[in-house]
């Protein structure tokens, strides 16, 4: 018999490694970026075609290599990084293992120029599929710049496993989100399909976490901050009030390196855990300092798990910082941030505390027959209703508009009076649906969901009107892919979509970015707002401006108002209240439907016999 055990070619041996490091193209984005980043840039500039299918290029200022150093790079397990056992645990670079150039050149096309600031020219590398096709020396900048064209263009069944083009993006935007909060201090361009879609200059920790997630979070970030022998704790929590249901940011760094860790997640939730519900999340941005012989980066071949030597005092040690921080916070509200950048919350929006409403009445309409001014006067509630109560008391006090109210809250084929109301005094919320109050002639009952949406749409329509909605730029402009039909109704609706805040470029082929949204929106997928305007305007079928506004003022409402389902605080219901009327037509939504009904005290005597 003879022997069948052979060495498989390096080019097949390299593809098989590869599998290990590059996954997608937002993996070897990751590598590329913090090769820079070992190589001290500070501007690092990535451009991408095709979600990074096409191309992926990374440019940096760093310190270049020489024309042996090109070629070496590729040499498997050929790092400049580490030379012995021992320095794995004294690491201070991003890289060390030598595999990320040599397994991206065994799957892909790469070009690589390079030259190092005393070398008066540079080097051109080619390789394909692992095999040198090129070197020579070129004229370039200082620095380098690696081309990773058609990934997998060689290993098909790792090509076909790639997914849309959208998750690949999110894959890259992921990978991106982590290394730039990692290096505020390193400046970064992306460049998508030749449009430049983020840039963020240098900056520190704060400025950065305000570049990506925009200006409204400045004023939710508490500071923490800590040194101790085990190393320095420091970073941002956003305050309980912020916390959310759905996806929050949730970062650890350990010496500038993002990692997760389950583990300390735990100490942070402790640490919020009196101050939040039990669903809600809050966002973190938190940097470990650490001697690097006290950490193994080494347990995960992707290397986003760390395992600490001080775990257990480290985890003490963070959730008494945090805790600290929070409760210092509550004790001295404001002192921890400065505001002085702060926009105002310009409408309602349960996720956020809500500021002290401004109310603008309607001066053609008083829902308030008999004011009972004096009881409120006596004792005005804990939150502030005060200067709320100033505004109706005025209103109330300029004169009685009765009748026009009571046909405004005539609900369709009943006949019943206008609620003479006590301002609201209790505000009680039935089923996560309902706002209830008491009013003089019986029980009022608002729908939550009707309500915002008929001072959304009001809203937006003004915004529409008046040009004045405000855009914010969104951290990963996503890419929105329409059908020919939506593509061909969009211009009709583009300057409304302008005027509430909404930003889009158009990328071609009936592609477009999403660079901004309106900025009181910051749940939920923009793409899928506008193309369920565009649906809906396609759907209004007229050409009347007036309607297609309305159309879009209309769904950007029913999409974002609050929905059934939300637990609203006194305050907010608060809020929802008085804002609906102040509305011109309180009872019924831009569509018809009922928002408010009263159930009379007949009716509920009659009941209860
Ligand atoms: P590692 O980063 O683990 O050392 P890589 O395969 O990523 O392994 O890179 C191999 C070597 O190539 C690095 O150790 C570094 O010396 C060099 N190198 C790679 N990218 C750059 C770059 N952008 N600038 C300067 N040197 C680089
Ligand atoms: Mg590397």
């Amino acid at each position: 018999m003879p022997d069948i055990i052979h060495l498989l070619p390096d080019s097949i041996a390299n593809q098989i490694a590869a599998g290990e490091v590059i996954q997608r193209p937002a993996s070897v984005v990751k590598e590329l970026v913090e090769n820079s980043l070992d190589a001290g840039a500070t501007h690092i500039r990535i451009c991408i075609k095709g979600a990074g299918r096409t191309l992926v290029q990374v440019i940096d200022d760093g310190k270049g290599m020489s024309a042996t150093d090109t070629r070496m790079a590729f040499e498997r397990h050929a790092t400049s990084k580490i030379k012995k056992a021992d320095d794995l645990f004294a690491l201070t670079t991003m890289g060390f293992r030598g595999e990320a150039l040599p397994s991206i050149a065994a799957i892909s096309q790469v070009e690589v120029k390079s030259r190092k600031a005393e070398d008066e020219l540079g080097s051109l590398l080619v390789i394909s599929g692992s095999k040198v096709e090129k070197q020579e020396a070129v004229s370039c900048a200082v620095g380098t710049s690696v081309s990773v064209k058609n990934i997998f263009f060689n290993v098909p069944a790792r090509r076909k496993f790639l997914k849309s083009n959208e998750t690949e993006r999110r894959n890259i935007f992921t990978e991106m989100e982590r290394i730039v909060l990692a290096n505020p201090h390193v400046e970064f361009t992306l460049i998508e399909n030749d449009v430049e879609t983020l840039h963020l200059p240098k900056a520190g920790l704060r400025q950065r976490i305000v570049q990506l997630e925009g200006k409204n979070v400045n004023q939710q970030l508490i500071e923490i901050d800590e040194e101790t022998t085990l190393g320095k704790i420091h970073g941002y929590v956003a305050r309980p009030e912020f916390a959310k249901k759905g996806r929050v940011n949730q970062f650890f760094f350990v010496n500038n390196r993002y990692i997760r860790h389950p583990y300390f997640h735990r100490a942070v939730m402790t640490a919020f855990e009196p101050l939040i519900a039990a669903n809600e999340k809050p966002s973190y941005y938190i940097y470990f300092q650490v001697d690097p012989d006290t950490i193994d980066v080494n347990i995960h071949p992707t290397k986003t798990e760390v395992k600490f030597e001080n775990e257990q005092v480290l985890w003490q040690i963070l959730m008494v910082t945090v805790k600290e921080s929070l409760g210092k916070f509550n004790a001295v509200p404001s002192i921890d941030f400065d505001t002085d950048d702060a926009p105002e919350i310009p409408v309602f929006d349960p996720s956020r505390s809500a500021s002290m409403p401004r109310v603008n009445l309607n001066p053609n309409y008083n829902p308030f027959r008999s004011p009972h001014s004096e009881t409120y006067k006596s004792s005005p509630p804990a939150f502030g209703w005060e200067q709320l109560y100033q505004g109706f008391e005025k209103e109330v006090s300029s004169g009685g508009e009765a009748d026009n109210t009571a046909t405004l809250f005539k609900p369709a084929g009943a006949d019943q009076n206008l609620p003479e109301t006590d301002l609201f005094p209790e505000h009680y919320q039935y089923k996560h649906k309902y706002i209830l109050t008491s009013v003089k002639s019986g029980l009022m009952i608002i729908d939550q969901h009707k309500a915002h949406v008929r001072i959304l749409f009001d809203k937006y329509l003004e915004q529409i009107k008046n040009r004045q909605g405000v855009s914010q730029r969104v951290l990963f402009p996503e890419v929105m892919e329409l059908s020919a039909s939506e593509a061909a109704a969009l211009p009709s609706i583009m300057d409304d979509l302008e005027a509430l805040g909404f930003e889009l470029s158009n990328l071609g082929n009936n592609s477009y970015a999403v660079q901004g949204v309106p900025s009181e929106i910051d749940n939920g997928d923009p793409s899928l707002l506008i193309k369920s305007m565009i649906g809906k305007s396609l759907e209004t079928d007229s050409d009347v401006k007036s309607e297609i506004r309305e159309s879009v003022a209309l769904s950007l409402a029913n999409l974002t108002a609050i929905p059934h389902g939300k637990t609203l605080t006194s305050e907010e219901m608060l809020l929802v209240v008085s804002q609906l009327f102040a509305c011109p037509t309180p009872t019924y939504t831009p569509d018809g439907q009922t928002v408010v009904r009263v159930i009379s005290d007949a009716e509920i005597e009659k009941k209860m016999q």
